[in-house]
């Protein structure tokens, strides 16, 4: 086996990545990209492996969440606020019903890049590349809006500058303060749910009253006043990741500098291809997305491969085989996670295996199977006696049509009135908040 390095992934087979035209402009990039600042840091990162290593014990709970794709036109302080916002609520609820701290990662500031199931797309006989994110190419179905561009990079990168600057502002700077644990609620007051959240936040109140004048807070109080919030993506356009991609002075150990925790997806996952190598050397915690075509093989490899020394926290296996299809697929996995012996955090995506094309024609999740598939997935767990560790969740804090159902009842017909993903149909701020206090129930149960 040759030795890794932040290039070896080069010589491997990869897929879902563009071809440039220019390979020039490509160098370019590159170079001025590897001069920029990392986004994040190798002793967060470390850090995140240790609440993840927790998580997989259960003694916390993964919460992940974010757009399907970050999007340069939709770029704003108000959209960050808002999913972040939803995060701590969901968050609360989660911790009043877990009982266990709940570990706080965005889909954020790096998610720009999109396997796709085809090459091409066909609009009234026009066939185009397909759009991958943009950091590769444009929504727009036009021949010049779907040719990769390099550039994408340098505006991706300084998009996920700002969005960490604001969340890390957001995260220390009185805003997750636990006190506000009400005004989290502003704009957000219909529906059932909303009521079940303000008697959460009423009894959080009176503790933290409580506390007060029992003169607790002194120790707790810059706990409470701050929250750790992780940034997540997944890891597939290599030459932006590379770029980043750096030595930690701390540890010597190669560090992935363009979010806390990497993923690979469903697609990418081939043992010897390209993105299985890249984040095989680098040290941050690593998320493997597993779907109904995973096998136990591919799982013994891809475990070997991305965690030898079978490093807590270091592999958190996405599981999203679809409502339905859970007790059909995970007892294999779980079965060979148990005979190797290997350290894993077991997280739900209920998201990826539950799209589907409206009767309205746009691409869809019921909201009925996403809380189906948590309620599989717990269920699994419970009866194999293993540790679900968390769920992930494509999300927005803006009050969006894209999945159908939940309280507020979204048909249909209502999709096409604020469907503003570039790319899968999220959760709405009200589903978000719903699906918390399900995962809450069964997390308590
Ligand atoms: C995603 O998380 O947006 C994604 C494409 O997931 P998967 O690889 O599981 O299909
Ligand atoms: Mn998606």
């Amino acid at each position: 086996m040759s030795e890794w390095t932040k290039s070896s992934w080069r010589a491997k087979p990869r897929i879902q990545m563009p071809d440039y035209p220019d390979q020039a402009a490509l160098n370019e990039v590159e170079a001025q990209l590897s001069r920029y600042p990392l986004l994040v840091f190798a002793g967060e990162a470390r850090r995140l492996k240790k609440h993840l290593g927790a998580a997989g014990r259960g003694d916390a709970f993964l919460l992940q969440g974010g757009d399907c794709a970050e999007s340069f036109d939709q770029f704003s302080s108000d959209a960050i606020r808002d999913t972040f916002k939803v995060m701590l609520q969901m968050a609360i609820v989660l911790t009043h019903g877990a009982k266990v701290p709940v570990v706080k990662v965005g889909r954020m500031a790096g998610q720009f890049a999109k396997p796709r199931s085809a090459a091409t797309e066909t609009v009234d006989g026009v066939e185009l590349p397909s759009y991958r994110g943009d950091i590769i190419n444009k929504l727009d179905f036009t021949a010049d809006a779907r040719i990769p561009d390099p550039q994408n990079m340098l505006r991706a990168y300084t998009q996920a500058a700002a969005t960490l600057n604001l969340l890390r502002a957001f995260s220390t700077g009185g805003y997750a303060d636990v006190h506000q644990v009400h005004a989290w609620t502003q704009g957000f007051t219909e529906g059932e749910k909303a009521e079940a959240y303000r008697e959460v936040a009423n009894r959080i109140s009176d503790t933290l009253d409580f506390m007060t004048a029992a003169g607790i807070n002194a120790d707790t109080a810059h706990t409470l006043q701050s929250v750790e919030f992780y940034t997540s993506h997944e890891s597939l356009l290599l030459e932006y990741e590379e770029a980043l991609t750096r030595v930690d002075s701390t540890t010597g150990k190669w560090l992935a500098g363009s979010g806390h925790m990497i993923w690979i997806g469903d697609r990418t996952r081939q043992p010897d291809g390209a993105h299985v190598e890249f984040a095989s050397g680098v040290q941050n915690p690593i998320g493997l997305k597993a779907g109904p075509s995973m096998t136990s093989d591919d799982l013994k490899k891809l475990m070997a491969k991305l965690n030898p020394e079978n490093e807590e926290g270091r592999l958190t296996l996405i599981a999203r085989f679809g409502a339905g299809s859970v007790a059909e697929h995970l007892p294999r996995l779980i079965k060979t996670v148990r005979e190797e012996g290997a350290n894993v955090t077991w997280v739900c995506d209920a998201m990826h295996g539950n799209t589907i094309k409206s009767s309205t024609g746009y691409k869809t999740r019921p909201f009925e199977s996403v809380l189906r598939e948590v309620r599989e997935f717990f269920a699994v767990h419970a009866s194999e006696g293993t540790v679900p560790g968390g769920v992930h969740f494509e999300m927005t804090g803006q009050d969006v049509t894209e999945c159908t159902g939940g309280v507020r009842a979204v048909s249909d017909e209502d999709l096409s009135s604020r469907y503003h993903t570039a790319c899968d149909p999220r959760l709405n701020a009200s589903q978000s908040l719903e699906l918390a206090f399900l995962v809450a129930e069964e997390l308590s149960a």
